[in-house]
């Protein structure tokens, strides 16, 4: 069989739908030896080449992943400046290679930032390294436009 396309996958490119950027192999639970293929989108969203796991219906294999990726990231800031929020880079790298969600809280208020929405949410960066009060260790701040999130983004 050559080039076996995932319909789900076809469709969602076609709606102008964010690349896979990461794809795990989970074991069907029916067929032993069997694996299932979850692909994980820019935007967040899982698709499976199972039966059931439609664009829109979960399924055991990307619960799995979810059970995975779940657990956002969650910082606490104490300052506004002209609108913006900033946090460390450190947690931002970390969001993006660990494909989690940045849960930003400012005065019991709460924003979530996507992780396949860090880029194009960031609108700058300290331009000099800020040193942690703690531990003396240098850090930059990358900043962000605040806007409370009303409901929580999941990542399905
Ligand atoms: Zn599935």
């Amino acid at each position: 069989m050559k080039n076996k396309t995932n319909p789900i996958k076809e469709f969602l490119a076609e709606k102008g739908y964010s690349p896979t950027i990461k794809t795990f192999k989970v074991p069907s639970r029916s067929e032993k030896g069997k694996f299932h293929t979850v692909e994980l989108l820019q935007n967040g969203k899982l698709i499976c080449d199972c039966l059931a796991g439609s664009f829109k219906h979960n399924c055991y294999h990307k619960n799995i992943v979810l059970q995975q990726l779940k657990g956002m990231i969650k910082i606490k800031v104490k300052s506004l400046w002209n609108g913006k929020i900033g946090i460390r880079d450190k947690y931002v790298r970390q969001a993006q290679k660990e494909y989690k969600d940045l849960c930003i809280s400012f005065e019991n208020r709460q924003m979530i930032i996507p992780f396949g929405e860090i880029d194009k949410m960031v609108v700058g960066k300290s331009e000099n390294p800020v040193k942690d009060k703690f531990n003396n260790q240098l850090h930059y701040l990358i900043y962000f436009f605040w806007k409370a999130s009303d409901k929580q983004k999941t990542l399905i």
